[in-house]
């Protein structure tokens, strides 16, 4: 599975971050920049609490 982001609804904010950090950074500009794609196992409940957790649903998790 991998994790995608609709760059026309981010706003920026962040939260994703908050939550999995390895995945998502916000960078100096506002932008968020996805830092990787593939999740692995163990990182999966991180990157579906950023998903649930993005007030813009901007992010989804797909199948590859
Ligand atoms: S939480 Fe959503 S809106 Fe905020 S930076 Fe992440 S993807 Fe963008």
């Amino acid at each position: 599975m991998k994790v995608t982001v609709d760059y026309g609804k981010c706003a920026g904010l962040g939260i994703c971050e908050s939550l999995a950090p390895e995945f998502f950074e916000v960078n100096d500009d506002g932008d968020l920049d996805l830092l990787k794609e593939d999740i692995e196992p163990d990182e999966l409940q991180s990157v579906r609490e950023a998903v649930a957790g993005c007030p813009a649903e901007a992010l989804r998790i797909v199948d590859n």
